[in-house]
C-alpha cells in the first residue's frame, strides 16, 4: 500500500472552537505511561513493543484487530490490589471487566477473589480452577438455576440483591441441605462517577435495596429469620470511574450505620462489608488515579474511624476492582483503511474494528487516546476523530485526537486502556468477528482467547 501522504487534514487550530480541546501534545511519538500498558515501549525503528514483541510482529502473526494483553501489567496490578489490603481483607476482581481462563488463573496465583454476575462467568471461573469458595456471585435477576448453580458449586457468597431473592436463595440452599453465605447489597443514596459523586436519590435504579425508608433494615429481618442463608454482611457499589474517595466515605458511612441498627435491633455484628468496585483508571493523560495503596489506607481508616464512632468491631473489608486492574493492561491494535479529511472539520480515520469490539464511546462518551504504533513520524499534528467499519454514524472509537498528519492507510494504530469493558462488550454486529485476546510477556506471545470465525458465526445459524 502507497505509503504517500494524503491531502493534509485541517490544522487544529483553525477548528478547534477555542478552549475546548486540549492542544495536542508537545511529541506524538511519546507514550504516556500513565495510559500504556507497563512494558510498552518502542524500539530502536520507532515501533512499538510490549513484553519485548514489536506491534508490527503481533499484527501478522495475529492480524487486526486485536486486543493485546500484557500479562506483566495483570499480574503485577492484581498483586499491588493484594498486597494493599493485605490479609485483614478481600480483593474480588469484578469478571464482568474481562474474564478468560488464562486471566482466572492469574488471579488464583496472585491471590484475588473473583466476582461473576451470570452462570456462565461462573462456569468460567470454575473451568480454570477457582475455587468455589473464593467467588462471589452477582446480578439483578439471577435465574433460579444459575442460583441452584452457584450454591451447589459452592460458592463463598451469593449477593442478594431483592426482596425476592431473599426467599429464592434461602429456598433453593434449604432443597439442597446446605446453607449458603449471602450479602445483602444495599443502596446508600450514592452516586459517584469520575470527579464527583451525587447524594441524593439515586436508589431510582435497579440494583440494591435502598436504605430509604427502612427497606435495608427489613431485608436484614427476613435474611436473617431464613434457615437456608447465613447473612456475612452488607454490599455496597457506588458508581465506575471514580477518582474521588468522598463518595465512598458517605457509603462506608451509611453502610456502618446500618450495622449498628443491626446491632442494637438484633444483637449481631455482622463481619464484612463490601464496598464495590469502580476506581478509575487513566484513559488519557488529563486522568489522574490513586494508586491501590491509597484507596486501601483510605478505606480502611474510613471504615475504622465509622466503625470506632459506632463501637463497632471494623469488620472483614472487601473490594471489587475490575477496571482498575485489567483495564490499563490491554490496548486494541488496528490497521488504518481510509482517511477522510473534512475540510473545515477534521480528518476521518477509519479502523477494521470499530463499536464491535469497543461500544464504550458509542455508549457513554467514554473518552480514549491513540497513537501511532507501527513507526515514528515527524509530521504535524492533525486533529482526527477514529471511526470504526460498521454501518452506523455513531460508530466512533476515539472523539478527538491527535495523529501525525502523514498517517497512511496500512499504518497500525493502537488505542490504549482497553483491557475492561471491551471484549467482554464485544458484539457481532454487521457480524463482525469478534477479535482476538492475545497475552505477551516476556518476549512470548499466545492468544488466550482466538479469533472468532465465519464457520463460528454460520454454526449459530441454523437455517
Ligand atoms: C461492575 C461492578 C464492579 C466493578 O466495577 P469497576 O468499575 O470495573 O471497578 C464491582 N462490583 C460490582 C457489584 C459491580 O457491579
Amino acid at each position: 500500500m502507497s505509503r504517500s501522504a494524503h491531502p493534509a487534514g485541517p490544522r487544529y487550530a483553525d477548528v478547534l472552537p477555542e478552549g475546548h480541546y486540549s492542544p495536542p501534545p508537545a511529541d506524538l511519538n511519546a507514550l504516556d505511561p500513565k495510559v500504556w500498558a507497563r512494558t510498552v515501549t518502542r524500539d530502536e525503528d520507532g515501533v512499538v513493543t510490549v513484553g519485548g514483541i514489536a506491534v508490527t510482529e503481533l499484527a501478522e502473526r495475529f492480524g487486526t484487530p486485536a486486543y493485546v494483553l500484557d500479562e506483566a501489567d495483570f499480574r503485577a496490578r492484581a498483586r499491588a490490589w493484594r498486597t494493599a489490603f493485605g490479609n485483614d481483607a478481600d480483593v474480588f476482581y469484578a469478571g464482568k471487566a474481562f474474564l478468560s481462563r488464562a486471566v482466572v488463573r492469574w488471579l488464583d496465583e496472585e491471590g484475588l477473589n473473583l466476582d461473576v454476575c451470570s452462570g456462565t462467568e461462573l462456569a468460567t471461573a470454575l473451568s480454570a480452577g477457582m475455587p468455589a469458595e473464593r467467588i462471589a456471585f452477582h446480578g439483578n435477576n439471577k435465574s433460579t438455576a444459575e442460583i441452584h448453580r452457584a450454591v451447589e458449586a459452592g460458592v463463598g457468597r451469593i449477593v442478594l440483591d431483592s426482596f425476592q431473592e431473599i426467599v429464592r436463595v434461602a429456598h433453593i440452599a434449604q432443597s439442597l441441605g446446605k446453607r449458603q453465605k449471602v450479602q445483602i447489597r444495599i443502596t446508600v443514596g450514592v452516586e459517584a462517577h469520575t470527579h464527583e459523586f451525587i447524594a441524593t436519590a439515586h436508589e431510582d435504579q435497579k440494583f440494591g435495596i435502598p436504605l430509604a425508608g427502612g427497606q435495608a433494615a427489613e431485608a436484614v429481618r427476613r435474611a436473617l429469620q431464613l434457615d437456608g442463608i447465613e447473612l456475612i454482611g452488607i454490599h455496597s457499589h457506588i458508581g465506575s470511574q471514580i477518582f474521588d474517595m468522598s463518595g465512598f466515605e458517605v457509603a462506608a458511612h451509611r453502610v456502618v450505620r446500618l450495622l449498628r441498627e443491626i446491632r442494637d435491633e438484633h444483637g449481631i455484628e455482622l463481619p464484612e462489608i463490601d464496598l464495590g468496585g469502580g476506581l478509575g483508571i487513566a484513559y488519557t493523560s488529563d486522568d489522574d488515579p490513586r494508586e491501590p495503596h491509597e484507596i486501601a489506607k483510605a478505606l480502611t481508616e474510613i471504615v475504622t474511624r465509622e466503625c470506632e464512632a459506632a463501637r463497632l468491631r471494623a469488620p472483614r473489608i472487601s473490594v471489587e476492582p475490575g477496571r482498575a486492574v485489567v483495564g490499563p493492561t490491554a490496548f486494541t491494535l488496528y490497521e488504518v483503511g481510509t482517511i477522510k479529511p473534512l475540510e473545515g472539520l477534521r480528518t476521518y480515520v477509519s479502523v477494521d474494528g470499530g463499536m464491535s469490539d469497543n461500544i464504550r464511546t458509542a455508549l457513554y462518551d467514554a473518552e480514549y487516546s491513540v497513537a501511532l504504533v507501527s513507526r515514528v513520524s515527524g509530521a504535524a499534528p492533525m486533529l482526527v476523530r477514529v471511526v470504526g467499519k460498521h454501518c452506523e454514524s455513531g460508530d466512533i472509537v476515539v472523539k478527538d485526537a491527535f495523529l501525525p498528519a502523514d498517517l497512511a492507510p496500512g499504518d497500525l494504530i493502537a488505542v490504549p486502556a482497553t483491557g475492561a469493558y471491551c471484549r467482554s462488550m464485544a458484539s457481532n454486529y454487521n457480524h463482525a468477528l469478534r477479535p482476538p485476546v492475545v497475552a505477551v510477556a516476556d518476549g512470548e506471545a499466545r492468544v488466550i482467547v482466538r479469533r472468532e470465525t465465519e464457520e463460528d458465526l454460520l454454526r449459530l445459524d441454523v437455517g
